[in-house]
């Protein structure tokens, strides 16, 4: 049971029935896809969400599946908490996580859109998935493509972190590594997609994909007690999660699950790649490429595909953004997981340390309250902060040696030497 329309172009509004298609043969829009929400507003109850999976697919009224979802049967409704002492450090009171750093299968919020994208290109026919990806895609791709029995191709930049190839190959995925960036993986994979008869599922299928991070928004707005927060701050690669997010808002509104949407949505970018941040700076509505150069490779894209959406986005609902340096962002890191006990990638650093700067800067009032998004697992990406974390204190396995080396060179405080 489907509530799908089909699709319909994001720019002239032109309609398209339900295929493997992503630009408007008219304009070159970007295709999107097309509810029909008077009839899931029949249906769709707060009690009837709470009853369903501890999944995304909760919300799968809201999703563009017609059958049963085939994977990420497990992946989403992921943590949303307090956090308390974050938000002491940085003087909020309400201030979240929602954390997506321990999404299922494969620790990160592209576990969400892979299940979909995965579900519907099985309904399309597929038998070969692929995608181009900066990192988390890759690793969920291949762990979710490898369940459903499709043969896969996977196709990265060069240069990714160690955490991120490891995955791919594991679960016995092609890994294509490309001497390129991002943007010349993906235009080498819009090619190949002309070619061959395979879902890829962030270019031929993306307008499904992309649908999956809707969830993220959902649940934030669930787990909040159906309200939205009054600022959340959002990772932009391509810009489509942060897109996606403003979208559930609207969604809920529309359908009535919620009174009223009363969220500013804030853009986190690292400074080495802030195209979007650096537009909406400009007040201009054009995004101009750059070339990335940033320890946040996940979100390494330098002509972001939603860039211009995730603008509107953040003008609609009143909110900004801001760019972080790699140093910024290795402190994000290690304040989130010194005050709270969570080990982000970098990613994460890059939303902590851009919340911490919109705090300070006023942009975000401390009076209100602000859901930080956590999208990956600092597991993936430990070069990041390997060189700034310290090392072990080595000792001998002596009480001598210990004493000797901890008591005696460490600036530990004097009150945890109390003997017994
Ligand atoms: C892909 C990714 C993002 C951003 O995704 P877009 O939807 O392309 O903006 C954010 N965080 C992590 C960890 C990612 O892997
Ligand atoms: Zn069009």
């Amino acid at each position: 049971m489907s509530y799908v329309k089909g699709l319909k172009c994001r720019e002239c509004h032109r309609h398209y029935p339900v295929q493997a298609v992503y630009v408007c043969e008219f304009c070159f829009g970007s295709l999107e896809v097309d509810y029909d929400y008077d009839r899931i507003k029949s249906v769709l109850t707060r009690e009837k969400i709470q009853s369903g999976p501890a999944s995304i697919w909760r919300y799968r009224e809201l999703l563009p599946i017609d059958g049963e979802p085939i994977v990420g049967l497990h992946a989403g409704f992921t943590p949303l908490f307090k956090a308390h002492n974050l938000g002491k450090e940085l003087g909020l009171k309400e201030l979240y996580i929602k954390d997506d750093s321990v999404c299922h299968p494969t620790l990160s919020f592209k576990d969400r859109v892979v299940a979909v994208a995965l579900t519907k290109a099985k309904e399309l026919g597929f038998r070969t998935v692929a995608c181009a990806s900066t990192g988390n895609l890759a690793g969920s791709v291949s762990a979710q493509a490898a369940l459903a029995g499709f043969n896969r191709f996977v196709f990265i930049p060069a240069d990714l972190e160690v955490g991120k190839i490891v995955g791919p190959l594991t679960y016995g995925a092609n890994l294509v590594s490309v001497e390129g960036n991002y943007d010349e993986v993906n235009r080498l994979c819009a090619e190949i997609a002309a070619t061959y008869r395979w879902a890829f599922v962030n270019v031929n299928i993306r307008p499904y994909y992309a649908e999956g991070s809707k969830t993220y928004g959902y649940e934030v707005m669930e787990q909040l007690g159906w309200h939205t927060p009054d600022n959340i701050v959002v990772p932009v690669a391509s810009g489509s999660l942060l897109v996606k997010i403003w979208k559930a808002f609207n969604e809920f509104k529309k359908l009535g699950l919620i009174n009223e949407v009363t969220c500013k949505i804030h853009a986190a970018q690292a400074f080495g790649c802030c195209p979007v941040v650096t537009a909406l700076k400009e007040k201009s509505d054009i995004i101009k490429p750059v070339k990335p150069k940033t320890i946040a490779k996940s979100l390494a894209i330098g002509n972001p595909a939603d860039g211009p959406y995730a603008i509107d986005a953040m003008r609609e609902s009143g909110g900004t953004g801001e760019s972080v340096t790699d140093e910024e962002i290795i402190e994000g890191i290690k304040l989130l997981a010194r005050t709270e006990g969570i080990f982000t990638e970098t990613a994460g650093g890059v939303t902590v340390a851009t919340a911490k700067k919109l705090i300070e800067q006023g942009a975000i009032s401390k009076k209100e309250s602000c859901v930080i998004c956590i999208t990956g697992n600092g597991l993936k990406t430990q070069e990041a902060v390997n060189d700034h974390i310290g090392k072990p204190y080595r000792i001998k396995p002596t009480l001598d040696s210990f004493q000797k080396t901890i008591r005696n060179e460490a600036k530990i405080k004097p009150d945890i030497w109390e003997t017994r």
